[in-house]
């Protein structure tokens, strides 16, 4: 993941994520571009979202940030991290006892990440998704989401 985010926009992508995961059993994406307009994130899934798990998704993030969750930020050993999330993208190199930066989003989500967030979901104001598809000859197949913060 790229390191130069909005704050609002990247809290939205960690929701978002989470909301993938759960609605529709999907891994984190594994690519994103995000911009202060218009940002779109990549992931590996086998069909494009029908009209109503669009909107599903896009209800279940905009619930999730009228929660006004706490978004925090700790660091904690590598040891410890990774019996919490997925520690797979992380170099080798890093020792046991070197700190990994662990962002939660309430208990909704949790995940390694070195960038700017919002304090609480409540600061990111409403997600729309703007289109949904797959990207043509991929394979493994990537369905790209696009969004925006209104
Ligand atoms: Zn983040």
């Amino acid at each position: 993941m790229s390191k130069d985010y909005d704050p609002q926009m990247h809290t939205a992508e960690h929701v978002l994520n989470q909301s993938m995961v759960r609605l529709l059993g999907c891994g984190r994406c594994f690519s994103s571009h995000l911009n202060p307009g218009k940002s779109k994130c990549d992931y590996h899934f086998a069909r494009d979202l029908t009209p109503e798990e669009a909107a599903g998704l896009e209800k279940q993030v905009n619930k999730i940030l009228a929660q006004d969750l706490p978004v925090r930020e700790e660091m904690i050993p590598r040891r410890q991290a990774e019996k919490l999330v997925n520690l797979s993208k992380l170099p080798a190199s890093v020792g046991p006892d070197e700190p990994i930066r662990i962002v939660r989003v309430g208990d909704y989500d949790i995940c390694p990440c070195i960038g700017a967030h919002v304090e609480r979901t409540g600061q990111v104001g409403s997600f729309r998704l703007v289109s949904h598809g797959l990207l043509e000859g991929q394979e493994p197949p990537v369905l790209r989401l696009r969004f925006r913060i209104e």
